[in-house]
């Protein structure tokens, strides 16, 4: 009876194992509750903040689908103060956590907290961001990157027609075509990840001339905006429009890394008198497909955003903590792309998806991420 059940786990458990090898979509067979010394343990997870819808569902699918393995979770948000986010992961340790979940603020801050959860032989998962110059990181889970930024701009070529929908380039739209560039916080790893893609993409364009950065800012420094915050991007925007833009030249692309973003830098484009018949509003990209921004594509404002499925994220995260909690070896497509300076960090990268007005419905509403009610 007892051997007939392993056998049953272990095919299980290579079946689980099959099936992550086949592709990027979450794998593992569902797990019964842990039984072990770590049934029922506490696991701390914590988020940058809940100004972004994104880590909101983060948390909560996270926190559900720990909770249905037995597990207890203290699930904090920092409201991007980085102090806060330390205080939080101490107070996770002090409490007996078993395994921590961490998506940082700023990567690097969080040493000496992380050195002392190393120090109580706490696993340690970093959830979409890296961990940066510590050892003491187990796992990573995340998207590709890199791959966000390659789709950010892809789709940016698509809205201003210089690509057609298969991809292929269309030889008679030449521009040149005057566009600028964001990117995210300086101290979020992802940020340079996704800058770089976009620039892959993007720079042939540039070297013809099919594209141009009208301002010149086409380096990561002046692009970045510090925390992701919205409103120092809709600043910078009126900047770049006020000094560089006027009535006869106009911006006709921008890429925006982040819904967040790419809301402030609409309403600057709106005071400035785009998003009419006569002046449409550029080409503009996004990422997270948060529901504001999905209702701004379905109205033809913002062009596109990167889906980026948080339940399948969430899911790759638990499935590391169950495994380093049960004594199992955790799932990884990685490992050597994420060297957070001390160690290359072994990762699950996930696949993200180009959303724009065409196949929201497929994606976002089919897919159940969304109702269609909550994007009215
Ligand atoms: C995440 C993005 C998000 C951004 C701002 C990044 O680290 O990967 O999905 O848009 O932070 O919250």
């Amino acid at each position: 009876m007892r051997i007939s059940r392993l056998i049953v786990a272990g095919v299980a458990l290579s079946l689980g194992a099959t099936l992550t090898a086949c592709g990027s979509s979450v794998k593992t067979v569902d797990q019964a509750p842990t039984s072990g010394s770590n049934a029922g343990a506490l696991v701390g997870v914590t988020m940058p903040t809940k100004a972004s819808e994104r880590w909101i569902h983060d948390g909560d699918n996270i926190k559900s689908q720990l909770e249905k393995l037995g597990y207890k979770v203290d699930l904090q948000y920092a409201e991007n103060d980085i102090p806060t986010q330390a205080n939080q992961i101490e107070n996770q340790i002090t409490k007996g956590a078993k395994a921590l979940i961490v998506a940082s603020i700023d990567g690097t801050a969080l040493t000496t907290q992380l050195q002392d959860a190393a120090d109580r032989h706490i696993p340690v998962i970093s959830y979409d961001r890296l961990l940066l110059n510590t050892p003491n990181v187990d796992y990573y889970a995340t998207f590709d990157n890199f791959q966000v930024g390659v789709e950010q701009a892809t789709s940016l070529l698509t809205g201003l027609k210089l690509k057609k929908a298969d991809g292929s380039d269309d030889p008679s739209v030449t521009g040149p075509f005057n566009i600028e560039l964001f990117a995210g916080s300086p101290d979020d790893n992802n940020s340079s990840y996704f800058f770089n893609g976009a620039m892959s993409v993007l720079k042939p364009y540039l070297d013809k001339g099919t594209l141009v950065v009208k301002s010149g800012q086409t380096d990561f420094g002046p692009c970045a905006i510090l925390r992701w915050d919205p409103a120092t991007a809709q600043r910078r925007m009126e900047d770049l429009l006020t000094k560089t833009y006027n009535a006869t030249t106009k911006v006709a692309g921008v890429l925006s890394p982040y819904d967040g973003l790419s809301i402030g830098i609409l309403s600057a484009l709106k005071s400035n008198g785009y998003g009419t018949a006569g002046q449409p509003y550029p080409v503009v990209t996004g990422q997270d497909a948060e529901v504001a921004s999905v209702k701004s594509v379905i109205a033809g404002e913002q062009y596109s955003t990167i889906f980026k499925d948080t339940r399948q994220l969430a899911k790759t995260a638990v499935d590391m903590a169950q495994a380093v909690l049960t004594g199992g070896k955790p799932p990884v497509n990685n490992t050597k792309d994420y060297n957070n300076h001390k160690k290359v960090v072994p990762s699950y990268l996930l696949q993200p998806v180009i959303v724009t007005k065409d196949n929201y419905q497929k994606a976002l509403v089919d897919s159940g991420y969304y109702t269609a009610g909550e994007l009215k």
